[in-house]
C-alpha cells in the first residue's frame, strides 16, 4: 500500500453538515490527535498518541478527522503553518518511519487540513477573518460571507518509456545518483494527460503519447495529490530544462531492478514515495 492512503478513519462527511450532531460528537469518548505544532505526539509503542477533547486550548479550532470505530476524532489548528514544508525534516521523517501505516495515513490527513487552516485565517477575496466551518472541511469569511474549501493540489509523476528505458531526472540540489521520475502541478485547464506531456516536454524536451494512469497518493506535504501515470516517447533524444533538473538519463530494466534492490547504477527513491511505487510497477510489468 503507498504511504499515506489506508485511513482507518470514517469520514462521516454528512455529519460534518449537521451542526447538531458535530456538536453531539464533541462528547466524552471523543479522542483528540496529540500534535506538537505539525508534529505527531507518539505513544509509548510508537503509534500515534491521542488525548481528550480536555487537552484542547479553550479557543482552539477543531477540525473533525472521522469516527474511530465509532469514536469521534478531532485534531487541533496549530498557531503556526508550515512555511517551508517542502525543507527536510529528519525528526519528521524519524517519528513517521515508527507509524503503522493507518497511522501514517491519519496523520497525513490530518496534518495537511489543520496545516491548511493554519495559513488561511484571512479571506482570499476581501482579506477579512475567517472561521471554521462544517467540521473543519470549510472557512467562512466574516465580512464577504465567501466560503473557502481544503486545497489539494493535482501533481503528475510520470514514468516516460521509449525502446524499453525509462527516463529519469536528478533535480537540482539532489545529492549525485539520486533519480525520480519527473513530475510537474497540473495547471488550470489542463488535463492530466495533458499536464503530463506539457511537464515532460518543458524539462526533457521529449513528445510522449498515450498516458495512462496508474496510481495514486496524497502528500501531506502541504497538500499534493501526486497522480502516478505512465507514457511512451516516440524518441529519446533530450533537451534538458537546466532550471529544474540537473540530469536526465534513460534507464533499462536491468538499471531500475538492481536500484530497487539497493545497489546499481541510481539511487531510487524512498519506499514512501510514489515515485518508488511506480518503478515497481514498471519492474513488474
Ligand atoms: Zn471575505
Amino acid at each position: 500500500m503507498l504511504a499515506f492512503t489506508g485511513s482507518r478513519l470514517d469520514r462521516a462527511d454528512n455529519d460534518r453538515a449537521d451542526p447538531e450532531r458535530l456538536a453531539g460528537y464533541r462528547n466524552w469518548r471523543a479522542r483528540l490527535l496529540a500534535l506538537d505544532g505539525l508534529m505527531p505526539g507518539m505513544d509509548e509503542t510508537g503509534g500515534l498518541a491521542w488525548g481528550t477533547l480536555a487537552d484542547a486550548p479553550e479557543d482552539a479550532e477543531l477540525v473533525f478527522l472521522g469516527l474511530d470505530s465509532g469514536k469521534p476524532c478531532f485534531a487541533c489548528v496549530p498557531q503556526l503553518g508550515d512555511a517551508a514544508p517542502r525543507m527536510a525534516n529528519p525528526a519528521l521523517w524519524q517519528a513517521m518511519a515508527s507509524l503503522t501505516p493507518d497511522d501514517l495515513a491519519i496523520y497525513g490527513g490530518a496534518r495537511s487540513i489543520v496545516d491548511w487552516h493554519a495559513r488561511h485565517r484571512f479571506c482570499a477575496q476581501c482579506g477579512g477573518a475567517t472561521r471554521i466551518a462544517k467540521g473543519g472541511w470549510q472557512r467562512d469569511c466574516g465580512r464577504c460571507n465567501a466560503s473557502h474549501f481544503p486545497r489539494t493540489d493535482p501533481v503528475t509523476i510520470m514514468l516516460v518509456e521509449h525502446d524499453s528505458r525509462l527516463m529519469l531526472g536528478r533535480g537540482k540540489g539532489w545529492p549525485e545518483g539520486r533519480f525520480s521520475a519527473l513530475a510537474g502541478f497540473v495547471e488550470p485547464g489542463e488535463s492530466i494527460e495533458e499536464g503530463v506531456a506539457r511537464e515532460v516536454l518543458e524539462e526533457s524536451g521529449v513528445k510522449v503519447r498515450d498516458v495512462s494512469y496508474i496510481a495514486s497518493q496524497p502528500w501531506p506535504f502541504p497538500s499534493q495529490l501526486m497522480i502516478g501515470c505512465h507514457a511512451y516517447a516516440d524518441a529519446d533524444a533530450i533537451t534538458i530544462d537546466e532550471t529544474e533538473l540537473a540530469e536526465i538519463r534513460w534507464f533499462s530494466r536491468e538499471d531500475v531492478t538492481a536500484a530497487l534492490a539497493g545497489g546499481g547504477t541510481f539511487v531510487a527513491p524512498p519506499a514512501q514515495a510514489i515515485a518508488h511505487h511506480l518503478l515497481t510497477w514498471w519492474r513488474d510489468r
